[in-house]
């Protein structure tokens, strides 16, 4: 029965929908045929929903730890375990047992084991404990080497035993959670080549939020290695989230009008109430309705309370802060978790380090932020701002 690969894939938080869940369940099972028919393009593939989990079959020429790897970053997975199948009676699933530890044993030297029985069909007759006992009774007499151990085998075995057909298997590997993309709306990340930010990218796009990204530089001042770095990124995010679109733009014009007309001080936050109007109208041509940044409360003087009100002014888009509450050190974990870290320190200039002031002003009023507005061409700088955007296509690494 077995010349394909089979993977059992848990849904998480999707299955607690209610009435949506079906929804949900098929976004997620597009979602990972999506992600495996990119690494797999033409071989046979099965993505079936059934019974609140979402099975994967594939030919058994396929690379077992390379789609767990792989379906294990779609987000909305909470866990996938390789499985095998048996027909739903005690000899099948007790022959499908021996042979899977017989195998275990050969791959891993495995010793000690434990049956754990779970009954999603009610109508069979044997309860789930009595299952485990005659699985475990007859994986012992087939593997002559095995013991059992009820406190800390070396393989928890599983017996999934289902209507038709029952699933044996012994790793759960964690997914993220979340849910599907595509099931959120789409956001418009500011992104730097900074630590935050990638992380604020892939936070929204784990609740299922389709993103794009927009990047400010001030060539050239700053280099072509920092605009790469933030492709090297971007392409990290799309490993996650499919391919999106960057759209870089040059701020040196906005940047050289605001340093030879507005208060030194000042400086920082009317970089970014023109970095938050270009990317609300990028986002309006490109049909995103919320903004995204990795802005962190009191992280630094752009990212007080008074500052963000201030920056928040300056767009109608509602602003998804997903990092707000964190702390620097749990957001580094974050980015190190995701595989962005590495990258993201690696030390080239940003446009924000461009004409940093030297005592930046921590609690802008509004009135005078818009009256140093006066001076400049606004309307005129956005427009011809977002006029000169480049985009390019993100592609996963
Ligand atoms: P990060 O680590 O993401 O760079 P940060 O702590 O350095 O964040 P800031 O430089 O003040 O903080 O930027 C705050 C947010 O503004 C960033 O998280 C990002 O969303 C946005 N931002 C900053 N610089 C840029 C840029 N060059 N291009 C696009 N967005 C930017
Ligand atoms: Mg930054």
């Amino acid at each position: 029965m077995n010349e394909q690969n089979i993977f059992i894939v848990r849904c998480g938080e999707v299955a607690l929908k209610g009435m949506n869940k079906p929804y949900f369940e098929r976004m997620l099972a597009d979602r990972i045929r999506g992600r495996l028919k990119k690494i797999y393009t033409g071989a046979p593939l099965e993505v079936k929903r059934h019974e609140g989990l979402i099975f994967v079959r594939t030919d058994k020429s396929y690379d077992s730890e390379e789609i767990v790897k792989e379906v294990s970053k779609v987000f909305g997975v909470a866990s996938i375990s390789p499985a095998v199948e048996a027909e739903t009676n005690l000899d099948k699933i007790g022959e499908a047992a021996v042979s899977y530890m017989l195998k275990l044993i050969n791959e891993r030297g495995v010793k000690t084991f434990k049956v754990e029985a779970k009954r999603a069909d009610k109508n069979f007759p044997v309860k789930s404990p009595d299952i485990a006992r005659i699985i475990g009774a007859k994986v012992l007499i087939g593997c002559k080497v095995l013991k059992v151990n009820v406190h800390n085998p070396d393989v928890l075995l599983f017996v999934d035993v289902r209507k038709d057909v029952s699933y044996i298997y012994d790793a759960k590997v964690s997914g993220f959670g979340g849910l599907p993309l595509g099931t959120n709306g789409r956001g418009m990340v500011l992104m730097s080549g900074g630590i935050d930010s990638p992380v604020a990218a892939w936070m929204m796009a784990k609740r299922g939020m389709m993103i794009e990204a927009v990047h400010f530089h001030s060539y050239p001042y700053t280099s072509e290695r920092a605009q790469e770095k933030v492709e090297d990124l971007a392409k990290i995010l799309a490993g996650y989230c499919g391919r999106f679109k960057l759209h870089t733009i040059n701020l040196l014009p906005i940047q050289e009008q605001i340093v030879s007309n507005c208060p030194e001080e000042e400086t920082t936050i009317l970089v970014r109430r023109f970095m938050m109007r270009i990317a609300e109208k990028m986002a309006e041509k490109t049909g995103s309705y919320m903004l995204v940044t990795g802005e962190n409360l009191g992280q630094v003087a752009s990212q007080t309370a008074e500052a963000l009100v201030v920056t928040d002014a300056a767009v109608k888009m509602p602003v998804m802060r997903p990092l707000i509450a964190m702390d620097k050190i749990d957001i580094m974990d974050k980015a190190k978790e995701i595989g962005t870290y590495d990258t993201s320190i690696m030390p080239y200039e940003d446009c924000c380090t461009v004409f940093l002031p030297k005592h930046p002003v921590t609690k802008p009023k509004l009135e005078k932020i818009i009256e140093s507005e006066s001076k400049l061409d606004v309307d005129g700088l956005v427009a011809a701002a977002v006029e000169s955007a480049e985009t390019i296509n993100i592609f996963p690494e």
